[in-house]
This record gives structure tokens, sequence and C-alpha cells, in this order.
């Protein structure tokens, strides 16, 4: 199995073949594009069918072995092993069984053979999807790590789920340290104790004095002082990583096997999406040929995705245009990931996914919609993907939250409740709708107690989170100070 960038010509993309391990450590492509395998591997039938017995630890194996071969069969089955354990993800409420891991629960099966499911992905030790991937992340660094006799800094800028996952995940892990910027006293006190409370001597909690672009602004800073990257061995674990895109495969399929008894019976999937890397690890699962019907991205009112799914016109924000909503973690002004799915709708042609996303850097967006003056019309394509969106408010995920409460009696996240309201409009006959459960209640629990007048539950063990010692350092936006201190805590 090779990797190719998105926006490789014809010609590069067979000189420099890159396997799983070289790509697992790194980012962008060096020209500037993301990863993809050269072509999708394929699922037959029989596959699926001898797939539905198997536990989510050897699913997870069985379709990674597809995509990481230059890993042995047998390391490959421990780290999955190591990685995907009820007592991992065991944070399963009444109702669902820790082992399944992502365990589903039908909401409802309606009169004229709609079927509502919802897909339990936050079950791990942060509450949130992201944990799904980051985990698996964790071992396998630390398993290339040992074996290249190699060490990682891992740096980024966080505003809540994707730091605290990345800091779970590596935590006592050899050859790895995580230095994790946040904004000063702008995270929730739920996100910001589950961070802060961690003790373990490779984890660096820094609280900067500023808004999250301000944090993220410090993060490109350094990043791009190349000398001082390599030397200090620079990495990160942000959404476009390779290796958290297909672990998120995973989950596909053992949402639509367990949902189904044989491969002909119909199953869509709605999902709660900002970056695009939760439904593009969909888009590949049915591109090997797991039967999904449709896709459905829904988005909050930062609706980038919608507008595309609905027009054809893909049109980044600006940060001033970006809404912070109650579900925060959908709040981009453009889809990272989004690359990925374009280069698959252009028919995998990487000049034209650099012009497109060339003219995103330089005019805010592209138009595919086939209309006179427009870049192209593969949006008239979207639908053979399967593909299609909603957008969700915040009353209208103050009402879901309350209806779910009523009508089923859980309580879901508000990120899992714009997903609901989406999936909602797109029920169709004989066709069971997947909803993915993006977060549990307890991180989101200020809108939760608008929503219902009282406190989502919280996991055992989260009780009193906010009272654990903390350890963090506050710094002021300054890059040289943070060089100072990454460089004093590496000793490298
Ligand atoms: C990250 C996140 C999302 C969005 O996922 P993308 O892969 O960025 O589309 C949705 N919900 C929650 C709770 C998240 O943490």
């Amino acid at each position: 199995m090779h990797y190719v960038s998105t926006r490789a010509a014809a010609s590069a993309a067979s000189s420099s073949p890159q396997q799983f391990s070289d790509i697992l450590l790194g980012g962008l492509a060096v020209d500037g594009g993301l990863f993809l395998p050269s072509a999708y591997p394929q699922v037959t039938g029989a596959e699926l069918d001898a797939w539905r017995q198997l536990s989510y630890a050897d699913l997870a194996f069985e379709i990674l072995k597809k995509f990481a071969t230059d890993i042995p069969e047998g390391d490959l089955r421990a780290l999955t092993a190591k990685t995907y354990t009820k007592e991992v993800y065991r944070n399963a409420r009444a109702g669902e069984k820790a082992s399944q891991i992502t365990p589903l629960r039908v909401l409802e099966e309606g009169p004229n053979g709609t079927k509502l499911v919802l897909q339990a992905l936050s079950n791990g030790p942060t509450l949130a999807f992201k944990d799904m991937a980051m985990q698996l992340l964790g071992n396998l660094f630390e398993y290339t790590l040992a074996k290249q006799d190699a060490e990682l800094n891992i740096f980024g800028a966080t505003s809540g789920d994707t730091g605290s996952a990345a800091e779970y995940a590596m935590r006592g892990k050899k050859g790895i340290r995580v230095f994790m910027l946040s904004p000063h006293q702008k995270m929730s006190a739920f996100q910001t104790a589950q961070m802060f409370s961690l003790q373990d001597p490779n984890i660096f909690n820094i609280a900067i004095e500023g808004v999250f672009d301000d944090a993220q602004d410090m993060v490109k800073a350094v990043s791009n002082d190349l000398p001082f990257k390599t030397k200090q061995k620079i990495g990160t674990v942000n959404s476009i990583n390779w290796a958290r895109v297909v672990a998120q495969v995973v989950y596909y399929f053992r949402g639509y096997l367990s949902a189904t008894t044989s491969n002909d019976q119909k199953v869509s999937f709605t999902v709660p999406s900002g970056n695009f890397g939760n439904i593009c690890a969909g888009h590949i699962a049915r591109m090997m040929g797991l039967p999904i019907d449709k896709l459905i991205a829904a988005t909050n009112e930062n609706d980038v995705l919608d507008e595309f799914f609905r027009t054809g016109v893909y049109r980044v924000r600006k940060s001033a245009e970006t809404y912070h909503t109650s579900s925060p973690s959908m709040d981009i002004s453009k889809a990272s990931n989004f690359e990925r799915f374009i280069y698959d709708l252009v028919g995998r042609d990487g000049e034209r996914t650099r012009a497109l996303f060339h003219k995103v850097e330089t005019q805010g967006g592209f138009d595919l919609s086939g209309k006179p003056g427009s870049d192209g019309d593969e949006f008239k394509l979207v639908s053979k993907y399967g593909f299609k969106s909603g957008k969700s408010t915040h009353d209208d995920r103050l009402d879901t939250i309350r209806d779910v409460a009523d009508d089923y009696g859980i309580v879901i996240d508000t990120h899992t409740a714009d997903g609901i309201k989406v999936a909602r409009e797109n029920l169709e006959p004989g066709v069971t709708m997947i909803v993915l459960e993006t977060a549990l209640a307890a991180k989101f629990n200020e809108t939760i107690l608008d929503a219902l007048g009282e406190d989502a539950e919280r996991p055992q063990g989260f009780e009193n989170i906010e009272d654990l010692p903390q350890k963090f350092v506050v710094m002021k936006p300054d890059v040289e100070k943070m060089k100072a201190y990454i460089a004093a805590n590496t000793g490298l």
C-alpha cells in the first residue's frame, strides 16, 4: 500500500512511494497536500460476513492491515488489542456494553419502516470521539519511535477536545512529550480540569494569555522555524493525520455490521462535522465497498460544509465570521480534511486539486456548481458519493436535547444534538439511520443545564475532577519564550 499527495502531479505520484510508517509521524505532504492511499483497498461480501462476529479490536486489525502493510501483522494485532479494550472505553452508560467499544442504541423505529440509532463513540478517557483514533495513535507512535530509537515532541494548540484526547493518548508513553497550548481561562472548568490534572512528567500544559487564535499563531510561528523544529523533533497530531482518519474507518464498519444481518440492508450515517475528519473516514469506508447508503454532514451555525453540499460552492470564513456556538468543537472556518474528498470528486486529479486549494488560499474558496464562471461542474457527482448535509442552530440544539430526553430517556451532548436534528430530516423507510455520538453530555454541561434545568450525569471517576491538583504554566504569547521553554524541557 502506497500513499500519494492530493496535490501531486501524476508523474510525481509514482516516483516517491510512501508507506504507512513513513507518513505516520508527519502532517502535510511536502507539496502542501494531504496523504491518501494510491487506491482504496476493497472489501468483499464474504469478508463482511466473516467480520460480523469479530470483536472491535479484531475488526480494527483486519481493516488496518489493509492500510498499514509495512507493520508486521503480529505487531499490529498486539497494538489494536491493547487499544480497544473495555478498560480504555469504560465510560459506557446504563444499557450499553463497554466490551462493544462503540455500542449501538436504537432510539426509534417508525411505523413506516424508519429507524434511528445512536452509535456511542465517546466512551473513552476524555468523553469525546477523538479518543477512538488518538488512543491508537499513541500506541502506534510509541511502537514506531521505539523501533527507530527516536523521540517526538508533540506541539499543538487546543480549545478543548483534541488537546485532551492527545494528552490522554500520549501520557506516560516512552519517547514522547506533549506541549499543549490553550487559551488561559477560556476553556470550561471541566475541560481545563481534564487536561491540567494530568501529573505525568511528559505532559506540558501551557495556558496562553489570549484567545485560541493567539495560541494557534504561536504554534504556527514556532513550526515555521524549520531548524528549531528539526532540532527539537517537533510533530503534530492534528486532524489531517492519516492514521487518525484510518482508525475512524473502523467504527463505520462496526456500526454497519452491528445494525444489519446481511449486506444488502441499507444504513446511512449522520455525522456532526467540523474539520471533515470524522465523515471523511465514512467516505473511505464507502469507497472500500461498505454498503453505506448516505453520508450526511451535520453542521452548526458554521455551515461551510452544508453550503457546499447544498450549492457546490466552498467558501471558507474569516475568523471574525466564525461563530462561537454551543457545539464549540464544530466551530471551524475551513474544513481541513475536505481536500481528501475533493481529490476523489475531481477524479483524483492532483493538479486540479492543487489549483482549487490554491484558490481557497488566494480567493477564499471555489465553485464546482457548473454555473457560468464556476471552477467546474463536479457538484453534480456529489450524490454518487452518497453525500448530503444539514444544519442546526442553538435553538435546534436545545429543542433536540429536550426531545431526546423526553422521548428516549437519555441525555445527549450538544454536537450529537446537531446530528440528531439533521438525521431526523433525512429518515427514509427501510434505511437504518445511525447518528454518531461525538461526545458525552457531561463535557458540555452548561448547555445541558440551559436545556433541561439539571446537570448532565457524570461518568464514574469524574465527579470531583475540578478539585484535583492542577499542573500548568501561564505564558504571554511570546514566541521566543515558548521556544526557550520547549528547549529547556526536551534537553535537546
Ligand atoms: C472534533 C469534534 C467534532 C467534529 O469532528 P470533525 O472530524 O472535525 O468533523 C464533532 N463533535 C465533537 C464532540 C468533536 O470533538
